[in-house]
């Protein structure tokens, strides 16, 4: 039972099970200025450092292993910021991942200026596209004049190949907007608490979905109980295997309006001997449903 009285307070919707998950929108405004100043001041840094260690390697294959670094780097800065913001605000949380995304990249191109003296001060090349775009175009025309005079011998490729670098490199520094666009967490408005979540596998999918058919248009997963799960996949040989995900997201304080999401997977035969299990092709049969309590504290301590 709960002893909390605040949560009394607050007015808890219960949500039915077999509804789905809406996100509130709502934001934390005294949260805001940091998301906003913090996200922009870790675009700052990760442009930064791109751009120093771009300049200390200047081999330009190895900028695309950066690119990479740049990739994960931004997924977990800006992750760990929207999760410091408590926003719900879908549209909110979309614009500001592609400005932070925008201002890392713009960033390292106004770095690139200061250091060459192309005349720029670093927040007009950081937050004026025009700047920004004059700096390349610059930048493309110094190559091909290096290129066509080989004089330095510095650049084995012209300003039109290098600008498909830049695009890429564009691409590579937007790309974790595609990760950023959906708003993983689940969010508990009574608590003020993001959800935690708990997943298992079933291999035995057939039965699983027969389950799951014979509860036809009215599907609330009442038959978990009966399943059984695996908190980790064995590797398999061979041939490849279907699998099925069940993620059960609960709030860790009141463990009210309990939310599952369910998705098939082709598990690939471990052919490396890595001991891993590698699954593709997710087909999501359910996401962000609200499910029963008795039935979520079931499979939470299945789960454990
Ligand atoms: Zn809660």
């Amino acid at each position: 039972m709960h002893t909390d009285l605040s949560l009394y307070k607050h007015h808890i919707p219960m949500h039915a099970a077999g509804t789905f998950y809406k996100s509130s929108g709502l934001i934390k405004p005294k949260r805001l200025p940091g998301y906003l100043f913090g996200g922009i001041s870790l675009a700052v840094l990760i442009g930064w450092l791109f751009f120093k260690l771009c300049d200390f390697l200047s081999f330009v294959y190895l900028n695309f292993i950066l690119l990479f670094g740049v990739l994960l780097l931004s997924i977990i800065a800006y992750t760990s910021l929207r999760m410091y913001s408590r926003s719900r605000h879908h549209v909110l949380n979309i614009f500001l991942s592609i400005i932070f995304c925008y201002v890392a990249w713009s960033a390292q191109w106004s770095f690139f200026s200061m250091q060459w003296n192309y005349g720029f001060s670093f927040l007009e090349g950081t937050f004026n596209p025009g700047a920004t775009l004059q700096i390349i175009t610059r930048r493309m025309v110094q190559i091909d004049t290096e290129h066509l005079n080989r004089t330095a011998g510095r650049f084995p490729f012209s300003g039109g190949l290098a600008a498909l670098f830049y695009l890429v490199e564009f691409i590579g520094f937007m790309l974790p907007v595609a990760y950023l666009w959906e708003d993983r967490q689940y969010y508990c408005e009574g608590c003020d608490k993001f959800y935690e979540r708990k997943e298992a596998y079933v291999t035995a999918t057939d039965h699983f979905l027969t389950h799951l058919g014979e509860e036809g248009d009215n599907r609330q997963y009442r038959f978990l109980p009966l399943i059984q799960f695996y908190g980790k996949l064995a590797p398999i040989y061979k041939r490849k295997r279907e699998v099925i995900k069940v993620t059960v997201h609960y709030c860790p304080k009141c463990l009210d309006n309990n939310i599952i999401s369910v998705s098939t997977f082709e598990q690939q035969p471990d052919d490396d001997n890595r001991n891993n299990a590698t699954l593709t092709k997710e087909i999501a049969i359910t996401e962000g449903m609200y499910i029963e309590k008795v039935m979520a504290e079931i499979i939470i301590r299945k789960f454990a």
